[in-house]
């Protein structure tokens, strides 16, 4: 195997649990790694630190394991995808019965850099986001076999949008194993007792957006009797909650045809009509500047990531305090808004400070009701805080 030598003084962060080595922290390499192939990590006087994925970038090396077990066999698989299922059933996600969809695998959050794996009532979702985790599929798809027995329903590979693209790789989406009889690319699921479609072929990316699910709640809990909008709203996940919860009436707005079709079809299979839904195809923006004042008194914004690198950080920062600014000038007097960001290179203090300076532009009082963050699925190594990406605000607005 491979010998990967960090510099002197280059061991701490690994010392410190952080899964990650820097191509800048390597002193020499011994042998001749290809992409992908499991090499071992060690400190400058040779003691053991890791073994992880080896790829040329700014990341040379993800750990996949501090302590020297075997991480090659089948058997590292299977254990980790076990210790994930744990924390799932930990959280209450995993009994099937209100709520059958979660992420099982949700990278350095569980151990495995660069794997992301979305559980849909039985058929499992991959996204690799590196070249190791690329060449692992297999070995992943035998392991989810094998922990999930007669459970599993499909398997399917939708890296070829986040695997970083190398000569040699075949990325190219498609299933690694479907039970007999098995056919659909898309079913139904449930999540908190309400039906969502998901298509993992034809949605974004894996096919829902899991990471709302306590968020969604949230608004079900706060929508009766009020007017709601729900901006990028996809499939139509806060709407639906809210419909739930009470709300008179909701429009849901999405640039996506492909993603208001599924609303419109995910209203009739919760049993919502036209009487208090619409589902409207435009840009969010342009929909708000001719929203009238006073219309509604709950609005989603949760759009997509506005930075999704550092670089983008400034403009950004400008966008979500234009568009927050939008909505909490339109909202009406004792409104609510909730506000997101998934854009992992925006921290939680610099969103809230982008929102403030929306409310200060629009002159209205303003208070923070709630934090709002990603759910247990979605967790946090303790050690990789850069895991955490989804934060919200709950706004009252007088
Ligand atoms: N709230 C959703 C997830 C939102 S993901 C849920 O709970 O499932 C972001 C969404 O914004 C995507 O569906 C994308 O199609 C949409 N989108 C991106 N740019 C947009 C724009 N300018 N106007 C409206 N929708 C947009």
């Amino acid at each position: 195997m491979t010998k990967i030598i960090l510099k002197k003084g280059r061991d701490e962060s690994l010392r410190r649990f952080h899964p990650w080595v820097f191509s800048g922290a390597v002193a020499q390499i011994v042998g001749q790694p290809s992409e992908g192939d499991v090499v071992g990590v060690f400190d400058h006087e040779g003691n053991f630190l890791a073994y992880g994925h080896y790829q040329i970038g700014s990341i040379a090396v993800r750990v996949l394991s501090f302590s020297g077990e075997d991480v090659l066999g089948p058997g590292f698989w299977v254990n980790m995808i076990g210790k994930a299922l744990k924390v799932r059933e930990a959280a209450g996600l995993a009994n099937g019965l209100e709520t059958n969809c979660f992420r099982l695998i949700h990278g350095e959050g569980d151990g495995l850099p660069g794997l992301i794996l979305d559980w849909y009532d039985g058929v499992c979702v991959m996204q690799a986001h590196s070249v190791g985790m690329f060449r692992a599929k297999g070995a992943i798809c035998e392991a989810l076999k094998t922990v999930f027995g007669d459970k599993l329903k499909a398997v399917y590979d939708k890296s070829s949008g986040t695997a970083p693209f190398k000569a040699g790789l075949d990325l190219i989406d498609g299933y690694l194993f479907k039970a007999d009889g098995f056919s659909d690319d898309e079913q139904i699921v449930l999540e908190n007792g309400n039906k969502f479609l998901v298509n993992w072929t034809e949605g974004q990316k894996t096919g829902f957006f899991l990471d709302q699910r306590e968020n969604r709640a949230l608004v079900g809990r706060y929508s009766k009797g009020r007017n709601v909008l729900n901006l990028f709203c996809y499939t139509g996940g806060f709407s639906i909650y809210a419909l739930r919860g009470g709300a008179v009436h909701v429009d849901s707005v999405d640039s996506s045809k492909k993603a208001v079709d599924m609303v419109g079809r995910n209203m009739v299979l919760n049993g919502y009509g036209d009487d208090t839904h619409n589902d409207i195809c435009a840009d969010a923006i342009d929909f708000l500047r001719d929203v009238p004042e006073d219309k509604y008194d709950l609005m989603i914004v949760d759009p997509p990531a506005f930075a999704k690198h550092r670089g983008a950080l400034s403009n950004a920062l400008r966008a979500y305090q234009r568009l927050n600014a939008a909505a909490i000038s339109k909202v009406a007097p004792g409104g609510l808004v909730f506000t997101f960001s998934c854009s992992q290179v925006v921290d939680k203090e610099a969103f809230a400070l982008a929102v403030f300076s929306a409310a200060a532009q629009t002159g209205r009082s303003v208070r923070i009701l709630d934090r709002l963050n990603q759910p247990a699925d979605h967790s946090v190594n303790i050690y990789h805080p850069e895991g955490e990406y989804l934060k919200g605000l709950l706004l009252y607005v007088e």
